[in-house]
């Protein structure tokens, strides 16, 4: 980045708080101060004991022994953290569901109850560009559903099934109104117009968008299913889907996307990388300054390909499959020192039936699950108390990377004077069970039922309301917003 769009974009900020602060002081009847007392203040850089002072959905104020103004709320904090919300760019959802049209349980409101009540503040959803409908409509029939329904503060992705339906003005209306594109390898429309999706890449770099890209070869991963069909080892038992999406598969289209983004200069985030081979083509990439970013989708750190074997193992289900061990060693190491920018959900709101579903097999699947709620404590327990990761990496990997990359820091990402106050207040010594009865997503169950998880959010606020309490949503449907987005930046 230059010092002139560094500048630029410095001004533009100063420019949006000088109008919300403006907003804010027009709008009658704003609450009174919120003081989150005495908590652990942890950033992706570094933590401090402190207050913290809430008004008018920002952080207006981070000190000690802040007083409090008659009418302010005080949240005593002490021997807790306090985290910036998460920042989840990873989530499906379907706000409009039909018996047609079977993508998950989950509309905004139900996504965000289990995103607030798991540390998220920020989910995202994807929204397909069609032949038949223009671009403005679709982001405005978008736009709509989110004011509606959400929770949770939003961001949105456009997937992009056909290069051709994105003109030059399309892409540019993308940048300027704060999506993003995504594009997945792993459908055979790729290959077939593979020259089209370069040119859209390049495009979408050259306006200024981060491009979403999905790395599984198209022709081996078809290939192997249908030769694994017809072989009669098509259902979704013991380890046929694992072997139905080959590591190779995984690590040639990563190379590839490493590739294109060499060639055109356009920024790329890998999704949901699964495997070590996969990663070293990331990391490779990485070396060599290109702008390659890499998400991992949390479920490759706590559960291997023996899942499968399991009687209902088609519960794991997910593109790509669970892999080894060693896999989720490299990962957990990737993390630690960086390379890995992202940990997500991938959450679609399947159900149980919706998962273990007879007609299913290792083409026709339903990938992914009910994740939101647990992602947040299980990197916590497994990563923090574990000792694989700090704190700070944590909040880097969930919070400000995301909010980075995705358009949104410093408004949201951090803990920070002018930030939205989308703040976790988060117990470390919270010791509770995942149970399927405790799930506030329509799906009602988790894959991790059972595990004993230490370090839980009892409090999110987001922009300054508190919105989960006491293991309840406390805000309405309607109250989450489109987070407006700018440039991406660098994690
Ligand atoms: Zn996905």
């Amino acid at each position: 980045m230059n010092t002139i769009a560094r500048g630029a974009r410095g001004l533009r900020w100063s420019i949006l708080l000088a109008v919300l602060a403006l907003v804010t002081n027009v709008a009658a009847q704003q609450p009174g101060d919120l003081i989150i007392r005495n908590g652990l203040i942890v950033t992706a850089v570094g933590r401090t004991e402190g207050d913290l002072r809430i008004r008018n959905a920002t952080i207006a104020e981070i000190g000690r022994n802040l007083t409090a103004a008659s009418g302010a709320r005080v949240i005593d904090a002490k021997r807790m953290l306090v985290l910036p919300g998460g920042v989840d760019p990873h989530v499906h959802l379907t706000p409009t569901r039909t018996p047609t049209t079977l993508k998950g349980a989950d509309d905004y409101t139900s996504g965000s109850r289990a995103a607030l009540a798991g540390g998220k503040t920020t989910i995202s959803n994807f929204i397909t560009q069609t032949a038949t409908t223009n671009l403005q409509t679709t982001l405005a029939e978008a736009t709509e559903l989110v004011r509606k329904q959400a929770i949770a503060d939003v961001i949105l992705h456009v997937t992009a099934s056909d290069p051709n339906g994105f003109t030059a003005s399309d892409v540019a209306t993308l940048a300027d109104r704060g999506f993003t594109l995504k594009i997945f390898l792993v459908r055979p429309a790729f290959d077939q117009n593979a020259a089209g999706f370069v040119k859209l890449i390049r495009a979408a770099g050259a306006a200024g968008l981060l491009t979403m890209l999905h790395c599984e070869d198209a022709s081996l991963v078809t290939t192997t299913q249908e030769r694994m069909m017809a072989e009669g080892r098509g259902a979704l038992k013991g380890q046929n889907f694992a072997e139905s999406r080959p590591v190779v598969a995984e690590e040639i289209a990563t190379e590839r996307a490493v590739g294109i983004s060499e060639a055109t200069g356009a920024p790329i985030y890998i999704v949901h990388i699964s495997s070590e081979r996969a990663m070293r083509a990331a990391e490779a990439g990485q070396a060599r300054g290109l702008p390659v970013f890499t998400e991992v989708r949390f479920l490759y750190l706590h559960l291997t390909r023996e899942r499968f074997d399991e009687p209902d193992g088609a519960i794991y289900t997910g593109d790509p499959p669970l892999r080894e061990k060693r896999d989720a060693d490299y990962l957990w190491r990737a993390l630690a020192r960086g390379t890995v920018n992202v940990v997500d959900t991938d959450h679609v709101g399947y159900t149980r039936e919706d998962k273990l579903d007879p007609s299913l097999d290792i083409i026709n699947h339903r990938p992914a699950g009910n994740y939101l709620q647990v992602q947040l404590p299980l990197l916590y327990s497994e990563g923090v108390r574990k000792g694989r990761i700090t704190l700070e990496r944590m909040v880097a990997l969930t919070s400000t990377n995301p909010a980075k990359l995705f358009g949104l820091y410093p408004r949201k990402g951090t803990i920070a004077v002018g930030s939205d106050a989308d703040v976790v207040i988060w117990d470390p010594n919270l010791k509770r069970t995942i149970r399927d009865e405790d799930q506030l997503a329509n799906a009602k169950f988790s894959i991790f039922s059972g595990w004993e998880v230490t370090g839980w959010p009892i409090v999110t606020i987001r922009r300054g309301e508190v919105v989960y309490e006491g293991g309840k949503i406390l805000a309405a449907a309607g109250s989450g917003q489109l987070a407006p987005r700018q440039h991406w930046q660098r994690p």
